[in-house]
C-alpha cells in the first residue's frame, strides 16, 4: 500500500509525499465528510512518516517498520478513535494516557504519530491537548481528523496544518467502488457514484446495500405499486415502510432510481433487454407502456428521489421527506 493506491486526491498526495521527506514534527488536520477517505488518507500518510525508507509514493512497504505497521504489531502509533462505550473520548484518556505518551521517543520507527479523530473530542479534550499539539517533540506528528470543523476550538485549527480532502470525481468513485464492491453491477455503480455528492463512503454504502436481494425485492414490489396506490396506503403503508427502512433509506433511493432508470430505457425502448429488475419486467412494461408517462415526469420522479437524498443529508424531518418523495412520484405516475 502506498499513496498511489489511493484513489483521487492527487494535490493532497503530494503535499503528503514532501511532509514525510521533509522528517519534522508537526500537526496536520484531515478536514473531509463523512465517508471522505480521511482515514484512509490518515492511516497511509502514518505509515510513510514511520517508514525507514519512505519515496514520493509513501511508505516503501519492506522495512521492518511497514512490516510491523501492517500487521498491526507497532508501538508507535496511538489512534483516539470513535470510543465503544460513550459519545466522546474521556478527557482523563487525553490527559494521562495521550499527552505523556507523546513525550516518549518512538521506540524502533522513524517518527511516533498519533491519529486523533475530532469528531469524538470535546472542547475539554481538545484543550487538553493543546500544548502538546503546539510543540511536539522532534519524533511526534499529530493527524487530526474533522467532519466538521466547527467542532473544532480555533486554537487547534491555528496549530495544525490543515489538509482538505476534495470532492471525488465521478470516474474516480467509480474506481472505489469497484474495489470495494467488486460484485457490483456498473449500472449500480453509476447511480451511486452519480448520488454521492462526490463522497465515496456514501457511494460505497449505495452500491453494498442497492445489492441485497430480498430488499431489493421489496422495495421494487412496493415502488411499483405507488402509481396505483391509494393516498390512504400512500400515508400510511408506504411511509411506514420507509420509516422501518430508514436504516436503509440510501439503499431504498439508490433501487428507486434503478427502478426509474429502468422505466427510462424500456421506455425509449420496448423490451429492452438489458434492465436491472428483471423480475420486475412485466410490471415494468407495463408501466412504461403507459401514455401518460414519459421521460419529463419520470425525469421528475428522479428529481423527488434526489430531493430525498439531499433531505437526508441535512438531517431533515424524515417522515415528511419521504413522504414529499412519495406523493411526487405518485403524482406524476398514476393514471
Ligand atoms: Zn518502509
Amino acid at each position: 500500500m502506498a499513496f498511489s493506491e489511493l484513489t483521487g486526491q492527487k494535490s493532497v498526495k503530494s503535499r503528503l509525499a514532501s511532509a514525510v521527506s521533509e522528517r519534522r514534527s508537526g500537526t496536520f488536520m484531515f478536514t473531509g465528510p463523512v465517508g471522505s477517505g480521511r482515514h484512509a488518507f490518515a492511516e497511509e500518510f502514518a505509515k510513510a512518516l514511520m517508514c525507514s525508507d519512505p519515496g514520493i509514493d509513501g511508505a516503501c512497504g519492506k522495512c521492518d517498520c511497514c512490516k510491523y505497521f501492517g500487521a498491526g504489531t507497532t508501538p508507535d502509533i496511538m489512534r483516539v478513535y470513535k470510543p465503544s462505550e460513550s459519545k466522546n473520548v474521556k478527557v482523563s484518556f487525553i490527559k494521562e494516557s495521550v499527552v505523556p505518551e507523546a513525550v516518549l521517543r518512538p521506540q524502533f520507527s522513524r517518527m511516533k504519530v498519533f491519529i486523533l479523530d475530532l469528531d469524538y473530542l470535546g472542547v475539554e479534550s481538545q484543550n487538553a491537548l493543546l500544548k502538546s499539539l503546539e510543540e511536539p517533540p522532534a519524533h511526534v506528528v499529530f493527524i487530526l481528523l474533522s467532519s466538521n470543523r466547527d467542532m473544532v476550538l480555533d486554537t487547534v485549527i491555528s496549530r495544525a496544518t490543515e489538509i482538505k480532502l476534495d470532492p471525488y470525481t465521478n470516474d474516480e468513485i467509480i474506481e472505489i467502488i469497484k474495489k470495494h464492491v467488486p460484485d457490483c453491477p456498473s449500472q449500480t455503480a453509476a447511480i451511486a457514484a452519480a448520488n454521492s455528492g462526490g463522497v465515496p463512503g456514501k457511494a460505497i454504502a449505495m452500491a453494498e446495500q442497492g445489492e441485497d436481494t430480498d430488499l431489493k425485492r421489496e422495495i421494487a414490489d412496493m415502488f411499483l405499486d405507488i402509481p396505483e396506490a391509494s393516498y390512504l396506503k400512500l400515508l400510511n403503508d408506504d411511509a411506514a415502510f420507509m420509516n422501518d427502512h430508514k436504516a436503509d433509506a440510501v439503499a431504498v433511493a439508490c433501487n428507486f432510481l434503478l427502478l426509474i432508470d429502468d422505466l427510462m430505457r424500456l421506455k425509449g425502448v420496448p423490451g429492452y433487454k438489458n434492465i436491472t429488475f428483471t423480475e420486475h419486467r412485466t410490471k415494468l412494461e407495463k408501466l412504461a407502456g403507459s401514455a401518460k408517462i414519459d421521460n419529463v415526469r419520470l425525469g421528475k420522479c428522479a428529481g423527488a428521489v434526489k430531493d430525498f437524498l439531499k433531505a437526508l443529508d441535512v438531517n431533515a424531518n424524515y417522515d415528511a421527506a419521504s413522504c414529499a418523495m412519495l406523493l411526487k412520484i405518485h403524482e406524476e405516475l398514476k393514471e
